[in-house]
């Protein structure tokens, strides 16, 4: 639903920030709904009142501006008490991204916890360490299918956590740099050289991976690493 990552992308919306949709077995989850996601899964054709669960990685707005109309959408304007939330105690607690009203809508909501397994209907998920970030952060594992290494700086054990078949990387900067909490390329780089997945994706890029042409720097990082690393694009769809 879109590959934006952080402030001024997501502010001109050079590329749409409504985050991943995941469909397994009738099981349906956004992920990360930034501003506009609403707009993207309308765009798509995504019945909105057959979503099971939005799960926000962190509270900062590229990664939850939407949840509180996915959430009024997914309960058919709240008249439907159904659907859960998984997110961090920070979205819910203070200066919660979360509007209270809002709150009776879902089923449930459930607050994230380190290394912890949950379920969707009978989709498992776990997440990874906090990820080294301004507010609590967590990245996902949905089996041995999908590894989701949101937002985070650069930590020892990254690349266990999230290691997958399929691996997706938040891959904001194109030069490292020490005092922002984000991977950059080089970063990219060696999680893929240790996971060693099937297939990387790099998405969520800053407006410096944009200019340096993100299919570009995935090639350049296939035929160094010699795994298949490929640009995520706006709209792209991929069987699991
Ligand atoms: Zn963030």
């Amino acid at each position: 639903m879109g590959t934006a990552g952080a402030r001024f992308m997501v502010a001109r919306q050079v590329a749409a920030s409504g985050g991943l949709f995941l469909e397994e077995n009738g099981t349906r989850i956004s992920l990360d709904p930034g501003p506009g996601a609403i707009v993207q899964y309308a765009q798509r054709g995504v019945d909105l009142t057959t979503l099971d669960a939005i799960v926000l990685s962190h509270r900062h707005l590229d990664h939850s501006g939407d949840v509180n109309v996915m959430l009024e959408a997914m309960t058919d304007g709240g008249f439907q008490h159904r659907g859960q939330l998984f997110c961090p105690a920070d979205a819910l607690d203070q200066d919660p991204v979360v509007l209270k009203y809002v709150r009776r809508f879902p089923r449930e909501i459930i607050r994230l916890a380190p290394e912890t397994s949950y379920a969707v209907n009978g989709l498992p998920f776990t997440t990874s360490a906090r990820h080294v970030h301004q507010s609590e952060t967590y990245g996902f594992r949905f089996g041995e299918k999908l590894g989701w290494i949101t937002d985070s700086g650069y930590y020892d054990g990254i690349a266990e956590q999230h290691k997958a078949e399929v691996m997706v990387i938040h891959t904001v900067l194109r030069e490292c740099i020490p005092t922002l909490p984000h991977l950059c390329i080089a970063d990219a780089e060696r999680i893929v050289r240790d996971a060693k997945p099937r297939l990387a994706f790099l998405t969520h890029y800053g407006t410096t991976v944009w200019r340096a042409n993100p299919s570009k720097i995935a090639a350049d990082l296939s035929q160094r690493t010699g795994i298949d690393v490929r640009a995520a694009s706006d709209g792209l769809s991929l069987e699991l």
